[in-house]
């Protein structure tokens, strides 16, 4: 599967804002973007006045980069948006979430959307009970996500249980910490989003 290869903190720094991509560490001193919070590249720091359409473009390149998408994929899930009902711009926000990397983040099973990433596609996840590698499948409501029965003795899922239980989970998942799996209980409202995006930018470029 193709993938995004640029050095994960110069993301941040070129959308000018901290799309903790990496865990804890985007919580420590240790980020990048709070010691150089400007673009990356010899002119990263020069005055550049931006169209509408920079603003719009930026916008959605976040919103690929926090969700971890190719181009492809992101246009997809936006056309996917728009043939719902409702508003395009929240629909793809849900879209987005419903992501089976997402959630497995949003449970608290990993500290980033590419660490969950990695243990869907690696095969440590159960979507009701059955192995599901693909990142990318959509939940529904009722799915039952859980870490495999054979995977849960590895050593990154040793002590998890203890840690889970002291993780805030979104409203719209309910875990149960112990047996390391949630509950997709309903889709996310646009206020339990919590991503700093303005979803109509991204309606705004895709419509021109
Ligand atoms: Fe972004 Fe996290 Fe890197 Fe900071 S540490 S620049 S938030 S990916």
């Amino acid at each position: 599967m193709a993938r995004y290869t640029e050095a994960v903190c110069r993301q941040c720094r070129r959308e000018g804002a901290k799309l903790f991509l990496k865990g804890d560490r985007c919580y420590s001193d240790k980020c990048a973007f709070a010691v150089r919070s400007y673009a990356p590249g010899q002119h990263g720091q020069a005055r550049k006045k931006v169209s509408e359409y920079g603003i719009q473009l930026r916008e959605k390149q976040k919103a690929r980069r926090i969700y971890g998408m190719l181009e492809r994929q992101f246009h997809n899930t936006f056309v996917k948006a728009e043939k719902q009902k409702g508003i395009t711009g929240e629909n793809l926000l849900v879209l987005l979430e419903r992501r089976m990397d997402n959630v497995v983040y949003r449970l608290g099973l990993a500290d980033s959307r590419s660490q969950a990433r990695q243990l869907v596609t690696h095969g440590h996840i159960a979507v009701n009970g059955k192995r599901l590698d693909i990142a990318s499948a959509l939940v529904k409501a009722g799915d039952v996500i859980s870490v495999m029965e054979n995977s849960r003795g590895k050593e990154y899922f040793k002590g998890m249980a203890e840690t889970l239980a002291s993780k805030t989970t979104p409203a719209w998942l309910v875990l149960d910490a112990q047996s390391l799996s949630g509950k997709v209980d309903r889709f996310p409202t646009r206020e339990e989003i919590d991503v700093p995006i303005e979803e109509h930018l991204i309606v705004e470029l895709y419509s021109k």
